[in-house]
């Protein structure tokens, strides 16, 4: 039986992974399982699975998580100290799923245990970069990409060398907008913008594929992930996200990994790594398929991918402030108060205007963070 500990629990990948356990309970012994506010969601949750320990991160939700937990034996804490307590504990595997730089600390402190940590959390590698993976090379943690690109990468490059690899190509579905014009692109809501033709995620990442800064974090992503130079990271369109990405070799060979557009198939690769385990999910029908295709993506009506590649070539603090200007840039498009096409052209304004020197450690990250989103308000006040 293995420990397993859930940061961002009550999400979608928390779901899907849950979903997962739910299926081989006899295998894992839930530790603690992580929200923001959803106290009523993550009590049912922990009850269901017998968590050691439920964390809320925002502490005004403490006492709805006490209330609902009251009389089942469930330690109930909350606030971001707790919150890195909870993930200090070292589960066997700690599932690293909690959205934007808010999970930042939390997953550092499981990788400080040197353990299995599966990250979903794409924004908290982006924003750390090398101090992240200096992290694990010191703390001996293992680092599973749960991401289904990363994850696809990581089975194409399983047994090979890094020196034997020509290039990695990312594929990206291109998301809800991409056949849109420009002048669309200005209209687009944020209702169309959650609703993604092929996968069913968090709103944060939603936009994030619409707007193509989703591929464009997960190039940075890669970089750190797989260090075989930024100029060997490719990606391409490919709409229908069955192919989720490729390795190609030296030798003209190129290995793909396809699967259903299902989180549950690279979550389950981590849960069992090394190993295989059972998913519910529907086998891949290729003839009912017909057809895969592929286009360059258009980095005129997208920017976010040659924005992200700029910001990982500048390096040091460079991701970190891009990460922050986004998530604040997403927040005030889903809450109304920006366009779509004013996401990528704040991150941008935020990167010319904030350059600070690269950061050395958790707390550098966490005060460039903290600086990006103020400069970014700032420009939100301004719009
Ligand atoms: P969701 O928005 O569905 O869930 C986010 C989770 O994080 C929830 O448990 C939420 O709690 C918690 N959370 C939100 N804000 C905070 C905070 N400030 N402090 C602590 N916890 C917080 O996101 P997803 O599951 O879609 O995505 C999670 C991560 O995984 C993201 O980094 C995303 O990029 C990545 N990812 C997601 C994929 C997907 O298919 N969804 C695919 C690949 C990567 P509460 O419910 O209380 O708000």
């Amino acid at each position: 039986m293995r420990t397993i500990s859930i940061l961002g629990a009550t999400g979608s990948v928390g779901a899907s992974t849950l979903d997962l356990i739910r299926r081989e309970r006899a295998k894992w012994r839930v530790m603690a399982l992580t929200a923001n506010c959803n106290a009523a969601e993550l009590a049912r949750l922990a009850r269901e699975f017998g968590a050691e320990l439920a964390v809320v991160a925002d502490e005004a939700c403490l006492p709805e998580l006490r209330a609902a937990l009251s009389g089942s034996g469930i330690e109930a804490a909350g606030g971001a100290a707790a919150l890195v307590e909870a993930a200090a504990r070292g589960a066997d595997l700690t599932l690293a799923a909690i959205v934007g730089c808010a999970g930042l600390a939390p997953t550092m402190a499981a990788i400080e245990c040197g353990k299995t940590v599966a990250l979903a959390n794409k924004e908290a590698l982006v924003s750390a970069g090398e101090v992240m993976t200096a992290a694990v090379a010191r703390s001996g943690a293992t680092l599973l990409p749960v991401d289904s690109e990363h994850n696809a990468i990581f089975q194409c490059l399983a047994g090979n060398s890094y020196d034997h690899v020509r290039s990695i190509t990312l594929t990206a579905s291109g998301g809800p907008f991409r056949d849109w014009s420009p002048e669309q692109l200005a209209q687009a809501t944020p209702a169309l913008a959650v609703k993604h033709p092929n996968w069913d995620m968090g709103a944060k990442i939603s936009v994030d594929s619409a707007t193509m800064f989703n591929k464009g974090l997960e190039l940075i992503e890669a970089h750190h992930l797989f260090p075989v130079g930024l100029d060997k990271l490719r990606i391409i369109v490919h709409p229908q996200s069955v192919i989720h990405s490729m390795v190609e070799y030296r030798d003209g060979s190129t290995l793909a990994q396809l699967g259903p557009s299902d989180m549950r198939v690279p979550i389950a690769s981590c849960l069992a790594y090394p190993a295989r385990m059972d998913t519910p999910c529907a086998p891949l029908d290729l003839a009912a398929l017909g057809e895969l295709t592929f286009r360059a993506p258009d980095e005129q009506r997208f920017p976010a991918t040659a924005l992200c590649r700029a910001a990982a070539e500048a390096g040091g603090a460079a991701p970190a402030v891009l990460n922050a200007a986004n998530e604040v840039a997403v927040a005030a498009f889903l809450a109304g108060q920006i366009a779509f096409t004013r996401i990528a052209v704040m991150v941008e304004q935020v990167l010319a205007r904030y350059a600070p020197s690269a950061p050395a450690s958790l707390g550098d990250v966490i005060a460039v963070d903290a600086a990006a989103r103020q400069i970014a308000h700032g420009f939100l006040e301004l719009a």
